[in-house]
């Protein structure tokens, strides 16, 4: 019989074919574009026995689009770890531009930190070590913050996405977009539980409740990219 968790992707092809593909991709299109300071913090970031965790550089090339089509100034990001998509947001939003930067952890945040400051856009950045649902809460009791945001990057706890997601269209302005990554969970979304690793099980269930609350939210425009882990690239549209 043949043995599905074999299909779970956790290697660092993503949910492409091949490594190949995956490496092809990277070679050609991302890594000849991605700034420098982006490649220091990566290289840091390897050695960590986390390091899977840090944001795709092919994710993060898409995320930089987004940041500079809705012209972002104003950004949340849930889940810092070392700071890659914190770095790649500092980096591409503009000099008087504001990142609300949340994570349970300064130590990992602190990895990356003397190449966001050598990188010159540690101005650009509020960390706060927090639990992330508190702070938005907080965020909107702030009668000007409503509405204020332009673009939001959630990359944290998969259980409270969907809580995320309440309060971040209403931190967002019409127009606004919030990118979820993880979408796909390996590729066990579209797996029978049963065949799914169980430190992926948690995961899977809330993924798929996310993706299926996400397809019905009239207030959302979405796209499901099959890039990374899986991203959800959803614009507030009233
Ligand atoms: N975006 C990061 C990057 O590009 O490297 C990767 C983030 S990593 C996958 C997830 C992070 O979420 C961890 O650093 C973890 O500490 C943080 N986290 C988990 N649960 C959280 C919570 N409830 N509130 C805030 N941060 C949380
Ligand atoms: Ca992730």
């Amino acid at each position: 019989m043949e043995d599905k968790t074999k299909k779970v992707s956790t290697s660092s092809k993503g949910l492409l074919q091949s490594e190949e593909l995956y490496e092809y991709l990277l070679e050609t299109s991302v890594y000849p574009r991605e700034p420098k300071p982006l490649k220091e913090l990566r290289a840091v970031t390897a050695t960590h026995p986390r390091a899977m965790m840090g944001t795709s550089p092919d994710s993060g090339q898409l995320m930089a689009m987004l940041l500079t089509l809705v012209n972002a100034k104003r950004t949340i990001e849930i889940g810092v770890f070392t700071g890659y998509s914190l770095l790649l947001t500092a980096l591409t939003i503009p000099d008087d531009g504001k990142i609300t930067a949340i994570d349970l952890n300064w130590d990992t945040y602190e990895i990356g930190l003397p190449i966001i400051k050598k990188a010159g856009v540690e101005h650009k950045i509020n960390f706060i070590q927090s639990e992330a649902l508190p702070v938005l809460d907080k965020l909107l009791e702030t009668s000007d913050s409503e509405g204020s945001f332009d673009f939001a990057f959630v990359d944290a706890d998969k259980i409270n996405y969907l809580n995320y997601h309440e309060r971040l269209l209403k931190l967002l302005r019409v127009g606004g977009i919030v990118v979820y990554d993880n979408t796909l969970w390996g590729g066990t979304v579209a797996m029978p539980e049963e065949s799914v690793p169980e430190w992926m099980k948690p995961g899977q269930h809330y993924t798929i409740e996310l993706n299926k609350s996400l397809a019905a939210d009239p207030r959302i425009q979405i796209s499901h990219a099959p890039l990374g882990d899986g991203i959800t690239i959803c614009k507030r549209l009233y």
